[in-house]
């Protein structure tokens, strides 16, 4: 009755790119790497949910060289994989997530990201939590190099 995902992503942080975290536009200098806008935090969450179908990955769904994704929302990409949870008989129950960024500071943002999350997953708020940490400056997210994010979703049965 109930399927456990998780979903880790990494993208590289670089100049001339807007900084998309959970389909919130965070104001800093540098923004995310990536063939769609890059949002590793609903990456890692659509891994997480495809984990829990058994559907394999982001990358199979949503192929880097498709140019159909070439600069896509990934709330888009959000979109579908819920849809392809709910064809399988599955809505999201709960969800948790754990971005990693030495900056910029993310803690006025998380709030907005929890809403527009649940939104696309159509599940209360309550059910969604985003946690942002830093690792003491230790490593490629200390270094300020690129930002990551862990995902784990419950999916139950609709
Ligand atoms: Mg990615």
């Amino acid at each position: 009755m109930m399927r456990i995902g998780h979903g880790y992503d990494v993208h590289r942080l670089v100049e001339g790119r807007r900084l998309i975290l959970g389909g919130v536009e965070v104001p800093y200098r540098l923004g995310l790497l990536g063939h769609s806008d890059a949002d590793v935090l609903l990456h890692a969450i659509c891994d997480a949910i495809l984990g829990a179908l058994g559907c394999g990955d982001i990358g199979q769904h949503f192929p880097d060289n498709d140019p159909a994704f070439a600069g896509i929302a990934s709330s888009k990409l959000l979109t579908r994989t819920v849809d392809l949870a709910r064809e399988n008989g599955y809505v999201v129950g709960n969800l948790d997530a754990t971005i990693i960024a030495q900056q910029p500071k993310l803690a006025p943002y998380l709030e907005a990201m929890v809403g527009h999350i649940a939104s696309v997953c159509e599940a209360p708020a309550g059910r969604i939590n985003v946690k942002a940490t830093t690792t003491e400056q230790l490593g490629f997210p200390g270094r300020g190099e690129g930002i990551a994010a862990h995902a784990v979703v419950l999916l139950t049965r609709s």
